[in-house]
């Protein structure tokens, strides 16, 4: 893995230690000597993560921080901040500033390259889901004034420790603001973790009967918790087993004897970051139902039926299975509303739309076109087979009226044109298909409407 780094320090000397530090692991790095500097190189180069030192004249690293989380240009931005003080109350000020995570000079190479590929990692996470969601187009701002909703509701934590010492420190702390609850052995935290949304799991690394770095890989490896954050808890000094754990994808750690102020403003970050990301998730996947659904019937839309249905033809080429598609047109249906009206029409649509669904088979695909034309696409089916769905979803329609309006019980009795056509040959396409399905549709209509035409290539 590969990354763009920004470095800043006022001494030049510890610059160029860890430019020729960085650079031997092959990433790209940058460099900026001030605050002020620093701010403007993040904004222009847009770095995979920034590595900051506290004590600088003139702006500090801690006001740099706030800075940057505080722009929509950088506030994605991991930042370690690089400082030379060891003290928790420093830890807790820089993630009160909005820091993902300190190191302490002098560096130490494991933990200074876990750390900022681990970030990286992360980043590139976060930074897929923005841009999906930029594709879609449908986005709130947020911005670190913004994200204060992050933080409203309390978090779901779930811990494995087995010093009660510990423990209870852990859970009177974060029950404050937080419901936390703790597993005993390993075979209960997958247990919990599998059927609770969990949003921060705490895992010692040093439990006496079990290996705590085996139950973080495969926390990791579970469906259900790969995307929750992991907080380790490690003995002071114990950097080979805390590397490792940040390689498997730890996200943040606390060294014993555990910090009240840290492991609360560490648990808070984690929880912004986990609700950034489902936040985003969210987004998408709104964004994509949207792109793929009709808001109406809640059936899969043309764009969405096209794509697929070109997917299917394709596929036929190559096996040989065939390709039914039914093309649907509601009859008289503009005389439905001039005589009932709009939300009379949109009655009979909806309904119509859930009598096709309800009366096709899993596999096949039912949309609407638009207006009042549906189309049903199945696969595997041959002419015979799809005439008798077809003549069994008109009579569905026709034989059952259609309620307008729930309250006055009024209800009118509709009927359906339907065209059908099948892949034929090894070359046919999507779009020769719906055009033989739609002149089947034509004649039906021509013949007197509320009857099904197939239509032969
Ligand atoms: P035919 O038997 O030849 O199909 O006649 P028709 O009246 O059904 O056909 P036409 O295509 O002339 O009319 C379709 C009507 O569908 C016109 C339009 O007002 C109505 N329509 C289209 N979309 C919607 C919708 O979303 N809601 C409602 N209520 N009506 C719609
Ligand atoms: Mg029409
Ligand atoms: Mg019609």
């Amino acid at each position: 893995m590969t990354a763009r780094v920004l470095i800043v320090d006022d001494v030049p000397a510890n610059l160029k230690l860890l430019d020729a530090k960085l650079t031997a692991e092959y990433f790209d790095v940058f460099m900026a000597s001030s605050g002020p500097e620093a701010l403007d190189a993040a904004k222009e180069k847009q770095p995979d993560i920034i590595l900051l030192d506290v004590m600088m004249p003139g702006m500090d690293g801690f006001e740099v921080c706030r800075r940057l989380k505080s722009m929509p240009e950088t506030e994605h931005i991991p930042v370690v901040m690089v400082t030379a003080l060891d003290q928790p109350s420093d830890r807790v000020q820089g993630l009160e500033a909005g820091a993902d995570d300190f190191l302490t000079k002098p560096l130490n190479d494991m933990a200074l390259f876990a750390r900022v590929k681990s970030l990286v990692r992360l980043k590139m996470v976060t930074d897929e889901l923005r841009m999906r969601e930029a594709t879609g187009q449908r986005i709130g701002a947020l911005n670190a004034g913004g994200d204060n909703f992050l933080l409203k509701e309390p978090g779901r934590i779930l811990v494995i420790d087995d010093r009660p010492t510990s423990v209870k420190r852990v859970t009177e702390t974060l029950s404050l603001e937080h419901s936390v609850i703790v597993a005993e052995t390993p075979e209960e935290l997958f247990e919990l973790a599998s059927q609770g949304d969990f949003d921060l799991l705490i895992v010692s690394l040093t439990l006496q009967e079990h290996d705590g770095l085996r139950i973080c890989s495969q926390l990791r490896s579970l469906e259900t918790t790969r995307q929750t954050p992991i907080l380790a808890i490690v003995e002071e000094g114990d950097t080979g087993r805390l590397v490792r754990a940040l390689d498997m994808g730890v996200n943040d750690y606390l060294v014993r004897p555990v910090e009240r102020n840290e492991l609360v403003a560490r648990c808070r970050s984690q929880l912004r970051r986990k609700r950034y990301q489902d936040y985003l998730r969210d987004k998408f996947q709104q964004g994509l139902e949207m792109a793929v659904t009709d808001g109406l019937t809640g059936l899969y839309n043309r764009r969405y039926m096209e794509g697929h249905l070109s997917t299917l033809v394709d596929d036929s080429n190559k096996t040989g299975k065939p390709v039914a598609l039914l093309i649907f047109d509601i009859d008289y249906f503009k005389p439905v509303n001039d005589t009932y009206g709009h939300a009379a029409g949109d009655a009979v649509l909806r309904q119509f739309a859930s009598r096709i669904s309800q009366n096709v088979r899993g596999i096949d695909l039912t949309c609407r076109l638009g207006g009042e034309e549906f189309v049903v696409v199945m696969p595997d089916t041959d002419l015979a087979y799809a005439m008798m769905v077809a003549e069994r979803l008109r009579q569905c329609i026709a034989s059952k009226p259609f309620v307008l309006n729930e309250e006055t019980g009024q209800a009118i009795d509709v009927t359906v044109s339907i065209g059908i056509a099948m892949t034929e040959g090894a070359r046919d396409t999507a779009s020769r298909l719906l055009e033989r399905a739609d002149q089947g549709l034509y004649r039906a209509k021509r013949d007197g409407r509320n009857r099904v035409v197939a239509e032969a290539a």
